[in-house]
């Protein structure tokens, strides 16, 4: 049975520094380094938000618009957020320290100025596919392991969208980082998550027994 381990933007803007830093968003770096290195997993996926600089999840891009506010953008609620993850830009990039020379496949989002993708998997108007469910299909991958930033976002979005495409899904928890923007929301995300039939576990029970 195919394992795949998705890493879900664990990029420049959302860790120390970033311009849309997630709190302790490095502390994940090691164990995530950990579970590359484990030999669990059959291919090594990760996301990259890459959002062309006039995307309009950006608040700078809405005049008189503050970053936390909710827009309709298209049809779709949207939060509007600092201008993070611009392609070329250093805030896209993988953080220092992780593997990511061991990525064997990384899938682009966000790259519709029109709509933003929480998700690895769709917009997050499920309009478009960005190709991981095909890709990993195509590969004969049954069950996903996701982790990454951020929990109460894209990590759930990729997470709830892997088990609607019919993956056995699991969480490792503790190599996820929340926004929090009330500070219950990645608890909130967990449940929501495990509602769904996402099995949530921590990394030991994968590295403790390689
Ligand atoms: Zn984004």
């Amino acid at each position: 049975m195919m394992k795949a381990l998705i890493v879900v933007d664990i990029q420049n803007d959302f860790c120390k520094g970033g311009a849309l830093e997630v709190a302790n968003a490095n502390e994940i770096i090691p164990t995530t380094n950990q579970l590359i290195h484990s030999g669990f997993f059959d291919t090594i996926i990760a996301t990259q938000d890459f959002h062309p600089a006039d995307h309009k999840s950006f608040a700078a891009n809405h005049l008189w618009r503050k970053v936390g506010q909710i827009i309709d953008l298209n049809g779709l609620q949207q939060v509007l957020w600092p201008i993070h993850c611009v392609q070329g830009s250093w805030g896209t990039e993988f953080t220092q320290g992780l593997e990511s020379d061991k990525f064997d496949k990384i899938f682009p989002k966000g790259t519709d100025p029109e709509i933003d993708s929480y998700s690895g998997f769709f917009d997050n108007g499920k309009l478009k596919s960005t190709g991981l469910s095909e890709h990993l299909k195509s590969i004969g991958v049954e069950t996903v392991y996701v982790l990454g930033l951020a929990t109460d976002f894209c990590v759930k979005a990729t997470a709830l969208d892997a088990k609607t495409e019919g993956f056995e899904t699991v969480l490792i928890a503790d190599a996820c980082r929340a926004v929090n923007l009330s500070p219950d929301d990645g608890q909130n995300a967990l449940k929501a998550m495990k509602i769904r039939g996402v099995k949530i576990i921590q990394s030991a029970e994968i590295l403790n027994f390689q």
